[in-house]
Parts: structure tokens; sequence; C-alpha cells
């Protein structure tokens, strides 16, 4: 954050504020973690709302305060008066208001300052603020550092597990190449403000029903390779999520599994979603294989270099055929 921005926050803050915190649609730890960081920093002395978009998976009700998560779907009424009183909106892990889905246009039409925290790439130009960086692993460790530039004497136990938990769940726990000497700092910072590591660990990855094991062993056995090329993908169907008695979060980490093949650089996981009549996809790669740009270009969607995510309005079978095709043709022109 430049001295202009900070200078501006800090003033913005100065008196009692009306506070709203959305996270992008369907959060997930990151944009959970970073709401929630924030309710405990503002809401001594102002009014804090968090307004998620919709559900989120009840792994993630570990985080403190989480009980106080108001859901648009389920009350919109009550949002939208809430809307009405606001002074500022933050915005949380996401850089195009579309992310916010449903509650977009109350966002767009707000009189109150929107400030965006976020690290993809190419932000939209909707805030008032923005706070923008893709270099960073993850939201929380913004969010961590906007708080240290305003009252670093604030964080207590309660702020540390929601940013270390976002943390975590965006680095796969300080793996992937977006963790930075820096980042392992904060991880360290925080782990003196009492945060438990291996509960942590524990609530997020293996806190699942059995069902749930099932479905992953039916997702790892649909991978198809891709003849000559560097890429697996796999789904899971409408009939797979019925079965497995499946729930918001349970197919979390499925995708990377692809990865773990010798010499694949790019895994894909199709999910049929029946009651939004369309496909949610997600791209994983490695090393020089970006995903970002194709999510965009072909799926409606983006992300990060090698996490992203798109959408298809196709029936999965016809969904697949089209990425078979667009993938062959993406590494034609790129990587050939
Ligand atoms: P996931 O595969 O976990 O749903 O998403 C991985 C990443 O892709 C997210 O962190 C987010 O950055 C991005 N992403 C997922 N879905 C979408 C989407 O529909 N549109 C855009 N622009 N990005 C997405
Ligand atoms: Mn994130």
């Amino acid at each position: 954050m430049n001295d202009l921005i900070l200078k501006s926050v800090i003033e913005l803050f100065s008196e009692k504020r009306n506070i709203i915190l959305i996270p992008h649609n369907s959060p997930d730890a990151d944009a959970l973690g970073s709401c929630l960081a924030l309710y405990h920093f503002f809401k001594s002395k102002n009014e804090v709302t968090i307004i998620s978009p919709n559900e989120y998976t009840e792994i993630l009700n570990f985080l403190p305060g989480s009980n106080n998560v108001l859901v648009y779907e389920d009350n919109k009424e009550k949002c939208k008066s809430i809307f009405k009183k606001a002074n500022v909106v933050f915005t949380l892990d996401f850089n195009s208001l579309g992310r916010a889905r449903n509650l977009s246009s109350l966002i767009s039409s707000s009189l109150a300052k929107i400030i965006m925290i976020d690290h993809h790439e190419n932000p939209d130009n909707y805030a008032d603020i923005t706070i923008s960086n893709s270099k960073m692993s993850s939201t929380c460790e913004m969010v961590y550092d906007f708080i240290c530039s305003i009252d670093k004497s604030k964080i207590d136990n309660k702020i540390a597990t929601c940013i270390y938990t976002g943390i975590v769940a965006d680095t796969g726990s300080f793996r992937f190449p977006s963790t930075t000497s820096k980042t392992l700092k904060v991880g360290s910072e925080l782990i003196n403000h009492g945060v438990n590591v291996t509960e942590i660990f524990e609530k997020l990855h293996n806190n699942f029903q059995f069902k749930r094991l099932k479905l992953l062993g039916s997702t790892i056995n649909n991978f198809k390779k891709i003849k000559g090329l560097p890429v697996v993908y796999t789904s899971i169907t409408d009939r797979d999520q019925k079965v497995n008695n499946f729930k918001k979060g349970d197919s979390e980490g499925f995708v990377n599994f692809g990865l773990s093949v010798v010499e694949i650089l790019c895994s894909v996981l199709f999910i049929e979603k029946k009651d939004e009549g369309l496909i949610k996809i997600s791209f994983r790669s490695k090393g020089d294989f970006k995903v970002n740009i194709f999510a965009s270009k072909y799926f409606n969607g983006g992300g990060h270099e090698h996490a992203s995510g798109g959408i298809s309005k196709l029936s999965l079978k016809e969904t697949e055929k089209k990425f078979v095709s667009d993938i062959k043709q993406y590494i034609n022109q790129n990587y050939e």
C-alpha cells in the first residue's frame, strides 16, 4: 500500500463506519479468512457485516467468527438494508465484480467507498481504492500487511488464525511458487500469535465424510490423458455427486492429483452443476504452462497462472470434446 493510499485509508477509518466485507462467490479459505480477519480487526470501533454471495463449504466453519457471516441468497432484504447504510465496502480475493455474482449490482450501485484487496492479475477498475498485487501468495497475506500498516498491535489469535488459514490454503501449505520468504515470515509471525498449525491442517484436510473419499476415488479413476500432450482431465457428474452425497467444497484439491503424474503439466476438472445449468471447470498447471489465459480465452474464466477456473454452458460430454480440441490448438499456438 503506498503512502497516499495509506493516508486516505487512515482518514477513512478515523471515525466510526458501517463496513461490509464481501468475499467472492463460493468463498474459499483465502476469501473468507480475509473477511473474518478484517471483521475482527474493525469490529471494536465500527459496525461490520460480512456478506457472502452464496453458501460456502462447512469445512470453514472452524474459522473464528464464521457464525456471523450473512449469506445473501438466504437474507436478501436484510443485506439490501445493510447496503443502504454502508460507508465502506471491501471486496476481497476477487478483481472483477462478476465474481460477486448476485451481489455485483448492489456493490456497483452503492454510494459507499469501495476498497478492493486482491492478488489476481489485471484488476477491473470498479473500486475507489484498489490494493492489488498479483505477486502476493494470497489475499490474506495482503490483509496482514494492510492491518500492520494501520495498527499491528491489534493482531490477536483470532485474526492470526483467519489469516494463516487463508495463506496455507492458497499456497498449498507454503509449496506453490507464489510462496516467498516474506510469506514464510508472515507465517512465522502468525505462529507467534499462537496459531495452532496442526489443528488448522486437520480442520482443512482431514475433516471430511467417508463418501467424499469414495468421490475422490471415482474422480481419480475418471482421469483421461490426452495422447501426445502433457494434459490430463477428469470429471464429476451430477450422478457422482448424488451417489456420494456431494457437499460444497468436497472436490477441493481433487484436480491437483493430475499433476502428480510424471511430465504432466496441466490438469483439469469438470464438475456438472445441474442446478446452475453449467459445467464448472478447474484448471491447474505447473512450470511454463499458464492456464489463466486459456481459461479466459476459451471458458469465460480466469485466475492465476497455475490455478484458474471457468465455466461452460455445453453438456459435460460436449465440454470435454471442446476442451480437448481447444487445448490442442492452444498448445500448438503457444508452446510448439
Ligand atoms: P477453483 O478451481 O479452485 O475454483 O479456482 C481456482 C482459481 O481460479 C480461483 O482462485 C480464482 O482465482 C479463479 N477462478 C475460479 N473460477 C473462476 C471464474 O469463474 N472466473 C474467473 N475469472 N476466475 C475464476
Ligand atoms: Mn486467493
